[in-house]
């Protein structure tokens, strides 16, 4: 443990850490861990795709021309599957174009622009706060942040956010209406929502009629085990708490098939859906249905994406076992860090000895490693402790994921002798 080293062992440690990482410099390294993206080999898995739908198929189950113009909700088909795979009903999700950002995006400029259903008045004519559970996704807030909403973080744990704060947040102050939460191995924690925390969330008494929770299903079945977890029917605890229109659901296909020409959906009640719909129509006559016909072909059923996500397993999951082997042998007698250990989705949250992140990922610069920005995953980029660094494994190849991780094991260590010894 570096904590029970005297300053004399903790110099000598400085000189062989340091010889340690010149080395590693010198060895002219171009390493990158910063991109939470599909590698190629998991986009071969859906080229099948580029085959189809196929000379002459443009139509759906019910006859309708899908080159043409309308379709708002998306394909029926495709609703259908989303809808077993989310457990949701079908009739309450919608299939769109390729990303659920733009999704989040649109539904928040609706509700600044218009106010969502049981909004007194337009989100942008009174102040509006989110609540960020951090660390967390760095373009909800960003997003959160471009639309001129005040952000206000909240703790988070293995099972879901803070949901005392979250209760005493919302119950006095009207100005909060939203909370973010990716509830399926949070990015970039691998949290997973329990359904008791589920239900807390959506039951709280809140200040604000027109309270949301932005919930960001993008990794629902993304496992990294055999443990394949059902989502929690959120929408169905919410109308059971009596807040049927507290959730905007949004999920994509981005880490299914093509992260740059996937369907994403949004899940909502009845009347949140023709809410959105409602402004939708003014912006798109509808989405484009053939690339969704496209998916529903290669899919099948729910059983074919479940199979597919399986096979993208088979190709990340080595990834982050070899992440936490590395920084385990490195770092586990030290006592200078901690990190996750998801079992799904596409991130893995280090910590490392508070006030040294910056440093760390400076260091990993220097020797040709890219890091994440340190306080990347938090609002407004400020991580209070500087510790946190956020690691994505999925794209390069795996020697390259050890050899990134050992380098990084070195920056952290350096960066916490040389705090200790400051
Ligand atoms: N939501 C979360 C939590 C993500 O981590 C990502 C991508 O990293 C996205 C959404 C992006 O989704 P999409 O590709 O559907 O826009």
């Amino acid at each position: 443990m570096l904590s029970e080293l005297s300053r004399d062992q903790l110099t000598e440690l400085h000189g062989s850490l340091r010889a340690g990482y010149d080395e590693l410099r010198g060895r002219g390294l171009s390493l990158d861990l910063t991109r939470g993206k599909p590698s190629a080999q998991q986009l071969d898995l859906s080229n099948g795709l580029l085959e189809l739908p196929g000379p002459g198929v443009y139509r759906d189950a019910a006859g309708t021309d899908l080159r043409n113009y309308g379709g708002l909700t998306g394909l029926p088909e495709l609703r259908a599957i989303f809808g077993e795979l989310l457990n949701l009903d079908p009739g309450l999700l919608v299939a769109a174009n390729n990303s659920s950002l733009a999704v989040m995006h649109d539904s928040l400029v609706f509700s600044l622009l218009h106010g969502p259903v049981g909004a007194e008045r337009p989100w942008k004519d009174q102040p509006v706060t989110f609540l960020c559970p951090t660390p967390g996704y760095d373009r909800h807030f960003a997003l959160t942040d471009s639309l001129g909403i005040r952000m206000v973080p909240v703790g988070i744990g293995p099972d879901g956010p803070d949901v005392d704060e979250i209760a005493r947040l919302v119950a006095d102050d009207p100005s909060v209406k939203g909370l973010w939460a990716v509830p399926t191995y949070a990015n970039p924690t691998g949290a997973v929502y329990t359904p008791e925390v589920v239900r807390a969330l959506v039951s709280m008494p809140t200040a604000a009629p027109d309270f949301r929770i932005l919930w960001d299903n993008a990794y629902a079945l993304h496992h990294l085990t055999d443990r394949e977890i059902t989502p929690v029917d959120v929408l169905g605890l919410a109308a059971e708490a009596g807040h049927p229109d507290r959730v905007f659901g949004y999920a994509s296909t981005s880490k299914i098939t093509f992260a740059g020409g996937g369907v994403a959906f949004f899940a909502a009640s009845k009347a949140n859906l023709d809410w959105y719909l409602a402004h939708l129509g003014k912006r798109t006559i509808g989405p484009d249905k053939i690339n969704q016909l496209r998916h529903v072909l290669f899919f099948g059923d729910a059983e074919g994406v479940r199979s597919l996500m399986r096979r993208h397993r088979g190709l990340i999951a080595e990834k982050f076992a070899v992440v936490d082997r590395v920084l385990s042998e490195r770092l586990g007698e030290h006592g200078v860090a901690h990190w996750t250990e998801p079992e799904g989705g596409y991130f893995i949250s280090l910590d490392v000895a508070d006030h040294t992140a910056t440093r760390v990922v400076a260091l990993c610069k220097e020797a040709g490693i890219a890091m994440t920005p340190a306080g990347s995953a938090f609002p407004y980029g400020r991580d209070p402790r500087d510790r946190n660094i956020r690691i994505a494994p999925t794209f390069p190849p795996l020697d390259q994921v050890a050899a990134a991780i050992d380098g990084l094991a070195t920056c952290v260590l350096l960066a916490a002798v040389e705090a200790r010894l400051a």
